[in-house]
């Protein structure tokens, strides 16, 4: 990789800023001074400093965000927040993306990397990664309805869903209202709110609390995010 970009992918600023960093002959490689940002250079068997301090080159980053509600997932927008603005300055980077989306008011997990690779496998549907909602209903969600989801409903007249599992928490028969989860194994536009509307009802609250074995962590409140930990990459890769 140049030189000039590791520097600038560690967190040494900007090209331009690596330049002036270069010219005041700050950067060494394996003990040289170097003012030329266009060498290559091995992030693995180079040994790279700026002033004393060692670049350790980070490639991939990978974050845990509990999603709040009112930004959009995507990377960029010229009218909304998006869960990219919830990134510390420190933590922002061109290349970060979120993995697949969730709603503006949906809440809870989202994964956020620059990874593309472990995003595809999680969201190739061949690959049928699961993911729990919990959701409040407008309506009464029945055992009739959860039998419909297992058997993969129909949503807007022709689009089949796989199986998915419906299972009811509790129902509020004075306000006409449930609280349910649902585990779906595929990620179509809107899927959850197509899915109660095909059994006659609403979605008035989406909360994503899994996704594949990794949960939701319950420290993090909304809008905070954190780096997924080894083990936790590992249960998703
Ligand atoms: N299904 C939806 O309808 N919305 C989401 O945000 C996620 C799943």
């Amino acid at each position: 990789m140049r030189l000039d970009k590791l520097l600038s992918h560690s967190g040494f600023g900007s090209r331009k800023e690596v330049k002036q960093l270069l010219k005041k002959s700050q950067v060494t490689v394996n003990g040289q001074q170097v003012k030329d940002g266009k060498i290559n250079v091995s992030e693995v068997a180079d040994q790279i400093a700026v002033g004393d301090q060692l670049v350790s080159y980070q490639a991939y980053f990978y974050y845990l965000l509990h999603k709040p509600k009112g930004v959009i997932s995507a990377t960029e927008d010229v009218s909304h927040r998006t869960v990219l603005d919830l990134l510390a300055k420190d933590d922002y980077r061109r290349d970060l993306f979120p993995v697949g989306r969730l709603d503006k008011e949906t809440t809870g997990l989202l994964l956020i990397t620059n990874d593309g690779d472990f995003s595809h496998n999680l969201l190739s549907p061949k690959k049928h990664v699961s993911k729990r909602y919990a959701a409040t209903i407008n309506g009464v969600v029945t055992a009739e309805d959860c039998q419909r989801f297992a058997d993969g409903v129909m949503i807007s007249g022709n689009e089949a869903c796989q199986p998915a599992q419906l299972e009811i928490i509790s129902v509020n028969l004075e306000k006409q209202t449930s609280q349910i989860k649902v585990t779906i194994t595929e990620g179509k536009y809107h899927q959850v709110k197509r899915m109660f509307e095909a059994v006659g009802k609403q979605v008035t609250e989406l909360h994503r609390e899994t996704m594949g074995a990794l949960s939701l962590d319950p420290l993090l409140t909304p809008g905070q995010y954190r780096e997924l930990t080894t083990e936790e990459q590992t249960l998703l890769g």
